[in-house]
């Protein structure tokens, strides 16, 4: 979505464009008729696309770094450790090594993890 703008301004004379709102580069100019018009970098935000890209940017942003952790966190709950340190957890309803809470409900725990199983009697 467009966000930011700047205007060309033609002078009273042939080849005269000033630019307003924006910042002229050194680049080449366009050649439109008689007219050099030149390359400018916009500078003037255009609200509702400005806020848009804004809250787009900054979701995108927030999935890369927010997606590690939550697939980090729900790893460590399916294999019985605590999410937050990975130390085993037991049978207390907070961690034994960095006292946050956990989740002891045997949902969430997996077949390996499972207390009611015995691996040797399964195989
Ligand atoms: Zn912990």
């Amino acid at each position: 979505m467009l966000a930011l703008s700047c205007e060309l301004i033609a002078g009273g004379y042939v080849g005269d464009v000033d630019v307003e709102g924006g910042i002229e580069t050194k680049l080449d100019h366009f050649q439109l008729a008689q007219d050099r018009i030149p390359r400018a970098i916009p500078r003037r935000p255009l609200w509702p696309g400005f806020a848009i890209n804004t809250i787009f940017c900054a979701a995108i942003l927030w999935l890369l770094f927010a997606t590690p952790g939550f697939i980090r966190r729900r790893r460590r709950i399916k294999r019985g450790l605590c999410p937050a340190c990975a130390y085993p957890i037991g049978a207390s309803e907070t961690c034994t090594e960095c006292g946050k809470p956990v989740h002891t409900d045997p949902t969430h725990l997996t077949s390996v993890t499972r207390p009611d199983r015995n691996p040797i009697a399964d195989s």
